[in-house]
Parts: C-alpha cells; structure tokens; sequence
C-alpha cells in the first residue's frame, strides 16, 4: 500500500480489505503514516447510500423488509469472536497458509481475559505440574514474558500465571497483525447466513458501516455465547450462571485471600504474597483483591448472583448494580488504615458473563467421561487439573454441532455438560479448542470436506507439530 492515501482510498482500504493487513516490521507506524496522509478535517463529499429498507410499523408489529445486504468479504475461514478462543483459533488457521477473517464486537481482542479483566492464565498444568496447556497459548504468554509487567509467576507451577490486560490486548493485536489475517473490529455478528441445505455460508455483521455479510467456506463460532450456531438452527442447552464484574484497584500494596482465580484449590502452597487459592467474590466487604503484574494494583474478581447471560434487562441491572457494589468496596477498602488513598483504577469494559448456551455436539463431554480420565481417539488437547480433577482429554467432536454443517466452535460454549463447561470455559483450555478448530477448518477447506468429515490423524500430526499437548 502507497504511503500516502486519499481519504477515499484510506476508507476503500479499510472497509474493503479490513483493518489489519499483511505485517511488517512496524505495523502501527505503518498503520499510522497512512492516516497521516492528506485527509481533510470537516465536511467531506457526499458517498454512495447503502441500499436502505427500515423496518415498518404495521399493525402494531415491527416487520423487517426483505432487503439485500451488501457483502463486506468473501473469506475462506471467518471466525467470530477475538476471545481467547477466537484469537487462537484465527491464527492457527492463518498460520497454515489459508486464508482467515476474524470479527470481533469490541474495540480490542481477548475477550474476558482483557476485556473482563479475568487475568489468571489457570488451569495449564497436570497433577504432577507439568504443563499441559501449550502451543498458541503458551507462545502468547512467551510474548508477555518479554514485556515489563506482562505477567507473573510463568512456569511455577503451582502457582498459575496472572497477565495484565494492556499487555495481552498489545499481544494480540501485534500477533494479528503480523499474521496476515484480516480484522474487523467493533463490528458484531447478529444472523448466520444459511443455504438450502441449512449449512452455514458465513454471518451477518452490525457496525457503524451497517449491516453487512461476510461469506465463508467454514465458519468458526468462538462468539462464546454460540451466537452464531444458535442463529443456524442448531441445538445447544440454555444454562444460567454467576455473573460478576471484575474490577482493578490502584494504590494497593496488601492482597487478601479474595478475588484469585476462579479455582479454589489452584494451588495446596501456603498463602504467599499474592494468595494462590483465592476464592471469587460472591460478598464485596472492603475486599483487596490479588496481585497482578502492575506494581500496585490488585484486580478483584467477582462471582456474583445466578443469571441470564443472554437477556439484556438482566445484564443491564446486573452491571448497574455491580458498578455500585464495587464503588461502595472502595470505600471500605479505603477505611481501612494504609489504604485510605487506594483508587478503582477500572472495572472491566465487558461484563463477567460464564456460560449461557452450550452447543448439543457430536461428542458431549460429560462429568463422568472428564472424572474416569475417558481417553478419545479425536483427542485435540488437554484441560489442566482443576481442584479435584485430573488433567482430562478433549475430543474433536465436543467442537461439531450434531447436525449443522459448516460451522465448528470454540471456547467457552463447545459441547460439555454444565459441570465440565466450568472447566472448558476457562482461558487455557479456550486456547486449546480454539486452535484446534483453526486448524480443522483449514483442513475443511484444503480437503474440501466438512467439519464432521475432517481426518483426525492429520489434525492430530499438525497440532503436534504446533506444539499441542495430546498426551
Ligand atoms: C468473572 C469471571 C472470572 C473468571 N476467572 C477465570 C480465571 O481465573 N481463570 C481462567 O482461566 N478463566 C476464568 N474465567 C473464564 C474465562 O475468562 C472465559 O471463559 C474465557 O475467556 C472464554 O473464552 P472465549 O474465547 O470462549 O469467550 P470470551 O472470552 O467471552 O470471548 C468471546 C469474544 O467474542 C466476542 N463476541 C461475542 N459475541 C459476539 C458476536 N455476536 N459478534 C462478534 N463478536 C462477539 C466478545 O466480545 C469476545 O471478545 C472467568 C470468567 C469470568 C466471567
């Protein structure tokens, strides 16, 4: 791309191409030279209207016109969602030369583990304290480890890594863009887009562009709340779960033995400085939370009450609430002697929401299969040990819905039972499902197969070769 751009041509580039191109050495001063070039402050001349079909109050009942919607992309790989999953599974796939599109509805990547501010890298380790988490994952944390203040306590098992957010959204966004792929943020997927057959031909896209498709050979749904899979028609089992709002505290040199990560048993050592099994807030009482990377700042998870992660009502009281709840723990906080001049440094930009639809699979990972150490003949990666629970084998089925084609899914809403999607759902083990899908929909689309159809002995040699753990 030409230094200089019109402004024309800068928003052809950035709405036809996407945001992030093809890396270089300096993408952002790259990025940025191009913005600098002649663009004019002000009123700008007029540009063509998008095709427009309001939606129509008749009869009392809101009716959406048929309309034609306007194709952003056509990809080979569209992955929606840049969580832990989304990113994982994104650059997996770009990785193995196939071309990738990976939408996101916030402003950064990373999902809850920057944008929820839930910071503990657990569960990466077996019982013995090998680590079993590795491949995209474990390089993702390589690269925190380079940056002051990225993250702590790296290979100590059993303490489990804690990463500050900045960092990891900093990883991520350098990683994407030197991958290739192309990215839209800000951008929300709200309609799969189906063909006769009901397979999944790519997603519909709200942003401040309008509504827009984008097609896809394969699509990945790592939306965490099966967004995607669910708008297809495919089944999954609604669940209900805690919700919180996770916040960070500045000006704190003290930890208690609250707000660690979400295990309660992450580690059998003593309580140290940054405590190693703290428990998630369910009562804020002048809690100080637990230490992270940067110098004296605690972050303070919180589990908060049963709800609805799928009902905006809900969410909307709930966050309302917990941004109460937690100015009022400042208060105590600050009540007590040497903390009187802490500060809420911030509470997360996306609210703490765990599980809320869990897709029916090929395979459903159930307790028993995840307590007896059930081992698979599609096994694509590890969850760590958890508490009580021995490290455990994920099968390739627990990522295909039982009978929509086209779409494979990622991350916290894979097909698990309510007792194992606890365990599915946390960030290393997103990382795992994530890259395997990546990977499997690049074989879809080298093999012209479906995700239902791919050869599992050679997904298996390629996440070997990545450096994924399969026993
Ligand atoms: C309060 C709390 C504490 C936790 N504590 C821990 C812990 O200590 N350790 C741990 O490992 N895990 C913990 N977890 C779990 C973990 O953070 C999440 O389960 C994990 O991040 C899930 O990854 P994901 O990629 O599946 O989903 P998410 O992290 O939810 O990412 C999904 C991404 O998709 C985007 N998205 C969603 N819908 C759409 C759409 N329709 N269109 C476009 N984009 C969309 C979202 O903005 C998000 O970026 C905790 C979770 C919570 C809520």
């Amino acid at each position: 791309m030409a230094d200089k751009l019109t402004r024309r041509e800068m928003i052809r580039a950035l709405t036809t191409g996407g945001l992030f191109t093809a890396g270089s050495m300096t993408p952002l001063a790259a990025l940025f030279a191009q913005q600098l070039g002649p663009a004019v402050r002000g009123p700008q001349p007029p540009e063509p209207a998008l095709p427009k079909a309001p939606a129509t109050l008749i009869d009392g009942k809101v009716v959406q016109p048929v309309r034609e919607l306007p194709v952003l992309r056509k990809t080979r790989i569209l992955v929606v969602g840049g969580g832990p999953a989304g990113t994982a599974a994104a650059l997996a796939a770009q990785r193995q030369g196939v071309e990738v599109t990976m939408v996101e509805r916030y402003g950064h990547l990373g999902g809850l583990a920057t944008g929820g501010l839930v910071l503990a890298i657990f569960p990466i380790y077996n019982r013995d304290g090998k680590q079993v988490i590795r491949g995209i994952g474990e390089e993702m944390m390589q690269r925190l480890d380079k940056l002051k203040f990225g993250i702590v306590d790296r290979n100590k098992p059993p303490l489990y890594p804690v990463v500050d957010a900045e960092a990891f959204k900093y990883v991520l966004a350098d990683m994407t863009l030197q991958s290739g792929m192309h990215a839209y943020l800000n951008c929300w997927g709200v309609d799969a887009i189906i063909d006769d057959s009901g397979a999944v031909r790519g997603a519909v896209f709200e942003s401040k562009s309008g509504r827009q498709a984008i097609l896809a050979d394969i699509v990945i749904d790592a939306s965490g709340d099966g967004d995607i899979y669910a708008a297809a028609g495919a089944a999954f089992t609604k669940v209900k779960d805690n919700i919180g709002l996770v916040s960070r505290m500045g000006n704190m040199d003290e930890v208690d033995m609250t707000g660690g990560a979400e295990a309660e048993h992450a580690s059998t050592e003593p309580v140290r400085k940054r405590p190693t099994h703290g428990a998630p807030v369910t009562q804020l009482d002048g809690k100080l939370g637990s230490q992270t990377p940067a110098p004296r700042v605690n972050w303070l998870n919180m589990k908060g009450p049963v709800a609805d992660g799928l009902d905006v009502a809900e969410l909307t009281s709930l966050e309302l609430k917990h941004r109460i709840a937690l100015w009022q723990n400042l208060e105590k906080v600050r009540q007590k002697p040497g903390h009187e001049d802490a500060f809420l440094l911030e509470t997360a930009p996306q609210m703490g929401v765990r599980l809320t639809r869990l897709l029916d699979g090929v395979q459903i990972l159930t307790e028993d299969m995840m307590k007896n150490g059930t081992t698979f003949k599609d096994v694509i990666g590890y969850s760590g040990a958890f508490a009580n629970v021995a490290e455990f084998q994920i099968p390739y089925g627990a990522l295909v819905p039982k009978k929509t084609e086209n779409v494979l899914v990622a991350g916290r809403c894979i097909a698990a039972d309510f007792a194992v999607a606890n365990i599915t759902r946390l960030i290393p083990v997103c990382w795992v499902t994530g890259e395997a899908a990546g990977i499997a929909a690049t074989l879809c689309v080298q093999d012209q197969c479906t995700p239902r159809n791919v050869d599992i002995a050679k997904l298996q040699n390629i996440l070997r070769q990545t450096g994924v753990y399969l026993g």
